[in-house]
């Protein structure tokens, strides 16, 4: 088995205590990455600011030139790391590869925009003034990812961070940081300046307080659970630390009686089971409206049986397993909670009888309001399927969520679709669109979802700062 080394400040770094990776498909121990402890931490943040002076100098051309060449090296790699992401975290190959096709994007992407990190001129209104308006990097940020994206998620700050002219530290979810390392495989590879972007794996508690306590960290980017969230805003009182936040969700589909029954279904089986269930901007609560209900259930429920459930590795697999024994028994409390509420249950339901954490996809109808899963992430492959009656009252479910990260709709209406656009409380929506996460489009939430966007030119934005310079020029 082998042991993976951390990289810090240009270094390869092998250090004797180790995280153990296990496969939550077989549940075996696949590897182990080492860690550091807060004082390396610290040292890391110092070299990174070391590395900052230099890094800032270069022109955006010559950042993105090095964005792009990290991008060459993943997609030389491609079969190798979506392995490697299946066997951490368990989701399907052709997932995995879609997770490194993404990832690329995103770097190239990101060195485009490195070129554009406009200012502005601004009229002035007093005499022999001018206004200009400047964007600088900030400094040195940390980076913290979850476990259920571990390489897409990390690139999605990494990237317009460094284009930014920032300089990087990540620290991926201890159950998934061998993707991380691979990815800092290709920075070495790409032949950035060292200490410009690290990696280093622990205590995240620990690192969090180095990172807020530390005033040479001059912002941090969270992806991960409303509950950390909250701790790290809490934290980030003492030094008005900058938080860029991506959080839980619970998303609704709203499916009205003028959509295409089918293709409503196809997008509804997407939202629902990508990743397992497994995904910030899943649906967890689908309503649809009662004239379409039971024809919608017929074929969702066939659909859903027709998914094949097993290791990401085996051939035409789409679902995986859940993380961990946790997530599996949250899902499983979940079903039953809403099944001794009155909800039917349609297929699935049980724990599948192999080795791993395997759940089967499971369908509830009927399920009602107070059913834990109508207001908690399930983050499983568990529908919870509800009628509604009318669009109003379809929006006001929806929006009846301290969460707002994502809402899909299906429906052919032009007009109730501006109505949704206007008042779903949600930072994304994907009308007749069950994938709607793009490159060059913002990504965050409204409410406890989270602070700020990734992606589009607003990610970008997330890692610059904002400078007025008032020229007294008595012309
Ligand atoms: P998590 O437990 O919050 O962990 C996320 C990251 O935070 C991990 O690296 C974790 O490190 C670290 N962490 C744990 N405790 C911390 C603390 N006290 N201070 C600072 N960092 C800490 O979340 P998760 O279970 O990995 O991810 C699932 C959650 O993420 C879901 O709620 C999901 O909706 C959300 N998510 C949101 C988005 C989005 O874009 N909005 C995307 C994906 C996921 P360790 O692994 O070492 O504990």
């Amino acid at each position: 088995m082998k042991t993976y080394p951390l990289y810090l400040n240009g270094q390869w770094v092998k250090t004797q205590k180790t995280i153990r990776v296990v496969n939550p498909s077989t549940t075996e121990v696949v590897a182990e990455v080492c860690t550091v402890d807060r004082a390396a931490v610290a040292q890391a943040v110092k070299d990174a600011h070391v590395a900052f002076a230099g890094w800032r100098a270069l022109t955006g051309k010559a950042r993105g030139a090095h964005l792009n060449k990290i991008a060459d090296e993943l997609e030389k790699r491609r079969d190798e790391i979506a392995r490697v992401i299946t066997l951490e975290n368990g989701k399907p190959l052709a997932q995995s590869a879609g997770e490194i096709g993404m990832s690329v994007d995103h770097l190239r992407w990101f060195a485009e925009e490195a070129r554009r990190a406009y200012g502005r001129i601004v009229p002035h209104q007093a005499d022999g003034k001018r206004h200009l308006v400047v964007k600088t990097p900030m400094g040195v940020v940390a980076a913290i990812g979850p476990w259920n994206f571990p390489l897409v998620l990390a690139v999605r700050k990494i990237a317009p961070a460094l284009a930014a002219g920032n300089t990087v530290i990540l620290k991926p979810a201890s159950a998934t940081p061998v993707c991380a390392v691979l990815f800092a495989e290709c920075v070495d590879a790409a032949k950035l300046p060292k200490g410009v972007s690290q990696l280093v794996a622990g205590s995240a508690r620990e690192f969090a307080q180095e990172f807020l306590d530390n005033p040479l960290c001059r912002k941090i980017t969270f992806t991960g659970s409303t509950e950390v969230g909250k701790e790290l805003i809490r934290g980030a009182a003492n030094q008005v630390k900058p938080l860029s936040l991506e959080l839980g969700g619970h998303a609704p589909v709203l499916v009205f009686e003028d959509a295409d029954l089918d293709a409503a279904v196809e997008g509804a089986m997407i939202t629902k089971f990508r990743n397992t269930g497994q995904s910030c901007i899943a649906s967890n609560r689908i309503y649809v409206q009662r004239g379409i209900y039971e024809k919608f259930l017929d074929k969702f429920v066939q659909q859903t049986r027709a998914l094949k459930t097993g290791d990401g590795l085996e051939d035409g697999v789409s679902v995986g397993p859940l993380i961990n024994e946790e997530g599996l028994t949250k899902a499983l409390e979940h079903i039953q909670d809403a099944t001794q509420r009155g909800a039917r249950l349609l297929c699935g339901g049980k724990r599948l009888k192999r080795q791993g954490y395997f759940l089967e996809p499971t369908v509830l109808a009927d399920v009602p309001a107070g059913a834990a899963c109508m207001s908690e992430e399930t983050f499983a492959p568990v529908a919870a399927l509800a009628p509604f009656d009318t669009e109003a009252e379809a929006i006001e479910r929806a929006n009846a969520s301290p969460y707002g990260l994502s809402a899909y709709a299906f429906t052919r209406d032009l007009r109730r679709t501006f109505r949704l656009m206007e008042q779903l409380e949600s930072g994304m929506i994907g009308i007749n669109d069950g994938v709607p996460t793009t490159s060059q489009c913002p990504f965050g939430g409204v409410k406890q979802s989270g602070w700020g966007r990734e992606l589009g030119i607003e990610g970008m934005d997330a890692f610059l700062e904002t400078k007025h310079v008032s020229l007294g020029l008595g012309i």
